[in-house]
């Protein structure tokens, strides 16, 4: 039996028990290179669940809105697991909220290039973190690429030469906050874009207000980040949103050590949060 074979019997058998209310899958794309996220509620759409190296989208971000309907199932790799995590421990969902199938991930494939894509070379955990049953087999993989290799590149430019890169970077974005919409860790009710507030941000399209809106992104997910990379993913303007997050991350593993977000239910408090009279301060 496939893991796709699993997933849609199982599916079929959740919404049919009323375990779940709702299942969230991938279905197959109008190409055959191409999938798109599925949310079924009637057991006999079950075998449109799809597995396979063209799911590209992560699935935990859909849960937040499926969840007041009744209880939801759903397909996790690592990155989804991580995502659903994150909505727990940010206490958008409770862990009784959400039914979870794993399965291994070896990674998948953008449908143009047909070469890996590279937040699944990137990727650090392939297997899901959290989950109540699996679909075949955790898969190992070989050790992933550098993740902070981008951000040393940045850092050894010259300040006039980085600060000339950024502004080609901002002067790009069209703030159609894809990246946003995409993120697991953004899940305020309000984004602090969208605020009617005078004086508060700016909803111009210039590089001024596209850097503060990235920059208030980034400060904002920076300890939550799960390093998806969804964002950079969904981007259509392909900014290397990457780079940034992790920027934070590595600052993050040098100030308080080795730190990966949301790998557990009982991770701590987020490093940026918390205070210690023995934390770094050279800058002061
Ligand atoms: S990021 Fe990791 S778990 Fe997610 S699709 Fe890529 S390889 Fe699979
Ligand atoms: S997805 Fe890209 S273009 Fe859209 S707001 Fe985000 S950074 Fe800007
Ligand atoms: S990689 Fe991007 S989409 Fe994923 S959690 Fe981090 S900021 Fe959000």
């Amino acid at each position: 039996m496939t893991a796709q074979d699993t997933i849609r019997a199982r599916a079929r058998e959740l919404l049919e028990s009323g375990e779940v209310a709702s299942f969230v899958g991938w279905e197959a794309g109008r190409f055959a290179n191409q999938t798109t996220p599925l949310i079924i509620s009637d057991p006999a759409d079950a075998d449109k669940l799809v597995f396979n190296e063209y799911c590209v989208n992560t699935l935990a971000k859909y849960v937040r809105d499926l969840v007041p309907r009744g209880k939801v199932g759903l397909v996790v790799r690592g990155c989804d697991s991580r995502g659903i995590v994150r909505l727990i421990v940010d206490q958008v969902i409770k862990r009784e909220d959400v039914y979870l199938i794993g399965v291994g991930c070896p990674g998948v494939i953008d449908r143009k290039s047909g070469e890996p894509l590279k937040k699944c070379t990137e990727c650090r955990h392939n297997n899901p973190v959290i989950c109540d049953e699996m679909a075949g087999d955790e898969v190992a993989k070989d050790a992933p690429a550098d993740r902070f290799a981008e951000v040393r590149e940045v850092e050894l430019m010259a300040q006039p030469e980085r600060s000339r890169y950024f502004e080609s970077i901002y002067a790009k974005c069209i703030r159609c906050y894809a990246c946003r919409d995409v993120c697991p860790c953004c899940t305020c009710r309000e984004c602090f874009v969208d605020a009617r507030r005078e004086n508060w941000v700016g909803k111009q399209n210039n590089v001024a207000e596209n850097r503060f809106y990235g920059l208030t992104r980034v400060m904002h997910i920076g300890d939550r980040c799960i390093e998806c990379g969804e964002c950079e993913r969904v981007c259509p303007m392909d900014l290397p949103l990457m780079k940034l997050n992790r920027k934070v991350i590595q600052d993050l593993n040098d100030l308080f050590g080795e730190f990966e977000s949301s790998m557990s239910l009982d991770e701590g408090p987020e490093p940026l949060i918390t205070y210690d009279l023995a934390d770094r301060e050279e800058f002061m």
